[in-house]
């Protein structure tokens, strides 16, 4: 399948949009048609395991790659997984589930997709005839940097560097990045936030000087951001996968729709859900939930994406975001697929800090797409309430999703049209922030992570999970810290 650009710069091959990872102008890539998944299929697809549905939908958008490897690689992928599925449902009440996407070596969701990309990448150089050594370069907020130095540590042919905002990641969360292995990574901390992080890296892609000095040292500079399509396309399965658990689980059957609400950042995990819905999925609803970071909430409301605002770091802090990146990819489908107006739009808002899209492009949003934003006390008051009544810790960020969708069941509960089984997107384990988790279920503040860790063991006999476990006494070899204007000097060192 080709990919275009949502700023109608190129046209380019699967394998060329994972490589690349963003267009030379600036503009995301996209499939250039949503490819169909009928009711046949699905239901073929009810008998099959997580990596074969997964291939069956990846194969659909790369197909010039071959079946069988695909196949293989999805194989390898999840086997460093803990347990048999990599993405669990689980029923926590009548229409009430779960999906836990955090059973990955870094135990966010991320793992899903960058477990996946490497293999992407490196057949798609194959394919697309690239021989430059791969430079990964990835601005995170805490999660895609260590799902990013796991999934691609030790790889032939590439390198990673990450940069993360110094002060706008949970302890654990710099643990994790610090103690990275392989002789192939490298990690910066910013001084500054997500956005910043992310504002330079995109700057860094479009500076030609970086860029000519890099392929003069053999270097070609890609993305592990979500930015990159080779990130989303592998969420995309996950919706299809607990679509068809639920199905195979008599929860539903085939055909009737099914809702989901997803704990949001950047866009990716929530369009992947869209793009899952485009291509025939039965998806009712997504419910797009925010923290005190509400740009997003403020326009599905509206229609205005303004992010001049003051920016709050919060106990979500995968989510603490501004810019989301992926919007850019909804609002060129809303467009019609517009390019002109789509760059128009994110000129604007690089220029002046917000957009507004036409009143039907809202009504159409508003047909899929719900929001709400939960404050901290919020979030807290729903990790404990959650636990309390059935023994389930949720994580921060999912605590928010949840929080929003238990908002959303009570509002709707009278409306038998509104009444369809909600999905709650897990994307990490509480262990993972286990400060905050702690905080929420006992009110008690720790300052050590393993403190929290264990406690929160001991209250909820969740099993802390092996790669948790096993950072606790690696070394740390990253310490470096700069300023954002100082970050293409990082990259620059990759240069001869
Ligand atoms: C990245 C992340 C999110 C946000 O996901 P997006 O795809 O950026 O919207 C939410 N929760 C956790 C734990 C994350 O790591």
């Amino acid at each position: 399948m080709k990919f275009i650009d949502t700023r109608g710069g190129e046209t380019v091959t699967g394998a060329e949009a994972v490589v690349k990872g963003i267009a030379s102008d600036g503009g995301l890539f996209v499939p250039e048609r949503f490819p169909a998944v009928s009711r046949e299929e699905l239901n073929e697809m009810l008998a099959m395991d997580y990596p074969e549905r997964a291939a069956r939908i990846l194969m659909k958008f790369f197909d010039e790659y071959d079946g069988e490897e695909m196949l293989a690689a999805l194989k390898a992928a999840y086997s460093s997984f803990e347990g048999d599925d990599p993405a669990p449902l689980v029923r926590i009440d009548d229409g009430l589930f779960i999906l836990e996407l955090f059973h990955g070596p870094t135990c966010a969701f991320k793992d899903m997709a960058l477990a996946v990309l490497p293999y992407l990448m490196r057949k798609g150089c194959d394919l697309a005839g690239i021989k430059e050594r791969l430079l990964v370069l990835t601005a995170t907020s805490g999660d895609t940097g260590k799902a990013a130095l796991e999934g691609f540590k030790g790889k032939e042919g590439v390198d990673v560097l990450v940069f993360y905002p110094e002060d706008g990641v949970s302890k654990m969360q710099k643990l994790q990045m610090g103690t990275a292995e392989g002789d192939n990574v490298n990690v910066v901390a910013v001084r500054g936030n997500f956005d910043d992080c992310q504002t330079s890296v995109k700057k860094i892609f479009r500076d030609e000087t970086v860029q000519t000095l890099l392929k003069q040292s053999g270097y070609l500079l890609t993305s592990a951001n979500s930015i990159n399509f080779g990130r989303l396309a592998p969420q995309i399965c996950y919706y299809f996968s607990a679509y068809l658990d639920l199905v195979s689980s008599s929860q539903i059957s085939l055909g009737e729709e099914a809702d989901f609400s997803v704990p949001t950042g950047n866009f990716g995990n929530i369009l992947a859900g869209y793009y899952a819905k485009r291509m025939g999925l039965p998806v009712g609803r997504l419910l797009c939930a925010s923290n005190k970071n509400n740009v997003l909430t403020d326009f599905i409301k509206t229609g205005t994406y303004d992010v001049k605002r003051p920016f709050f770091r919060t106990m979500s802090p995968s989510m603490d975001i501004l810019v989301s990146s992926n919007l850019e990819r909804l609002i060129f489908e809303l467009s019609g697929r517009d390019a002109s107006l789509t760059a128009e739009r994110m000129h604007a808002l690089s220029a002046s800090g917000k957009y507004t899209i036409r009143a039907e492009e809202l009504k159409e949003l508003k047909k899929t797409f719900a929001a709400g934003c939960t404050g901290e006390d919020d979030t807290v008051e729903c990790v404990y309430e959650f636990f309390t009544e059935y023994g389930y810790p949720l994580d921060t960020h999912t605590g928010v999703a949840m929080n929003i969708a238990q908002r959303y069941l009570k509002k709707t509960s009278d409306d038998q049209a509104e009444r369809r089984p909600m999905v709650v997107v897990s994307t990490a384990s509480p262990y993972k922030f286990p400060q905050d988790v702690l905080y929420a279920l006992t009110g008690n503040d720790v300052k050590d992570s393993y403190k929290g860790v264990k406690r929160i063991h001991l209250l909820t006999a969740m099993k802390v999970p092996e790669p948790i476990k096993a950072i606790r006494y690696l070394p740390v070899r990253f310490k470096t810290v700069v300023p954002p204007d100082k970050m293409a000097d990082e990259v620059k060192k990759y240069c001869k």
